[in-house]
């Protein structure tokens, strides 16, 4: 007998609800619901951001466990961890409940473990460097797909799967695939039950969170106006209106200067130094003339130019801007007073940037 292909057929659609999609008020509701008391909400929650073994949920009992399992619905399935830096990076491919992929990259450091993350299955933004941005957009994640890439990394770090001993994530990098802020308000929510305390939340601090994106000028503003004290991070990739809008082509929509404007209108509000995010391209984006514009536009402000060696995706004709040019860029830049760094490329070697390793599968 053979099986009807639709056992395959990956089938996009809304995820199952899970306890991290839910505000505290809601999980209570949804426990009673499920034939609980209430407070067996706030023990869930322990177990599930607090880190206790999978499954192991003895406190509340058989009949409660059975009763409350429908909240803790498995999200991810992991296909394929690959890992460098003696064991240190990893990068996690996962399937959702619709066969969707989803990458998330874990990096520990000394004194930190930061946890990249997707916000979306794709990206719709079609940025022509990206490996993500070739593929366009499958769906937006939920708060919850969103929120246990993050849990599955604190669980691994605390039972000690990462060399370095028992840890926890500190810093959180909405670096993965996608548009957080076309994810607007899953994302917005992913954060705060990031940042909460457990145990509503995970207990990460705000300020160890960053939101990168491409400059959605509305959801921006909106962000300014949540009370979050995460850092924004801003896509910019060239000072100019007529390169930004072949390399960032929402420019069109938003160019540089307003996407500036709403940019430093988050960092007058929130104290937060906002990140410039530069990949330097060989001869495209890189001209020292280029580095002198971007230093114009972002003189006397909060600021830091994070500069990025092109990471070049397969196929495309760019890549990354030789040693010298580089050191000329970032030289340039701090003559003109603006703090610079150039990001390290950990993770390369297992296509550790954007969307290459779902693209591979
Ligand atoms: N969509 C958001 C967040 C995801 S990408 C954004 O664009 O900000 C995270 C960062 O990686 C962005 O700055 C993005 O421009 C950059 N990036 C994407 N592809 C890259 C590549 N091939 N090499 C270097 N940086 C890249």
């Amino acid at each position: 007998m053979t099986l009807p292909l639709v056992f395959d057929a990956p089938r996009r659609g809304t995820p199952p609800r899970h306890l991290a999609d839910l505000t505290t008020d809601e999980r209570r509701e949804a426990v009673e619901a499920l034939g609980e008391k209430g407070f067996r909400a706030d023990q869930l929650s322990r177990h599930y951001f607090g880190g206790h073994a999978d499954g192991q949920m003895t406190d509340l009992g058989p009949t409660a466990r059975d009763r409350l399992a429908p909240l803790l619905p498995t999200l991810l399935t992991s296909v394929r961890q690959v890992t460098c830096d003696e064991g240190t990076t990893r990068k996690d491919l996962w399937r959702a409940h619709d066969g969707t992929l989803i990458e998330s990259v874990l990096m520990r450091y000394p004194d930190r473990s930061t946890v990249c993350v997707s916000s979306q299955a794709g990206c719709g933004m079609a940025c022509p460097f990206c490996a993500t941005g070739q593929a366009g957009l499958t769906r937006n994640l939920s708060t919850g797909e969103i929120v246990d890439q993050v849990v599955r990394a604190d669980r691994s770090l605390r039972n000690g799967e990462v060399p370095g001993g028992p840890g926890r994530v500190s810093n959180v990098v909405f670096m993965g695939m996608g548009e957080p802020m076309a994810n607007y308000s899953r994302v917005v929510a992913a954060v705060r039950r990031l940042t909460d305390p457990v145990p509503a939340g995970l207990g990460i601090s705000q300020r160890n969170v960053v939101v990168s994106t491409v400059g959605l000028v509305p959801a921006i503003d909106k962000l300014t106006a949540e009370g979050l004290n995460v850092t924004l991070a801003l896509s910019l990739h060239a000072p100019d209106d007529e390169l930004r809008d072949t390399l960032v082509p929402v420019n069109t929509r938003w160019p540089v200067a307003e996407v500036l404007k709403a940019a430093f209108g988050y960092t007058r509000t929130t104290g937060r130094r906002l990140s410039i995010e530069y990949a330097l391209i060989r001869g495209v984006n890189d001209q020292p003339y280029r580095a002198d514009l971007l230093a114009k536009r972002l003189r006397g402000k909060l600021v830091h130019v994070n500069l990025i060696p092109l990471n070049p995706t397969p196929g495309s004709a760019w890549d990354a801007s030789p040693k010298p040019v580089e050191r000329e860029f970032v030289r340039r830049l701090r003559e003109a007073g603006i703090a610079t760094t150039v990001r390290d490329t950990r993770g390369r070697e297992i296509a550790g940037a954007c969307g290459q390793l779902a693209a591979q599968e």
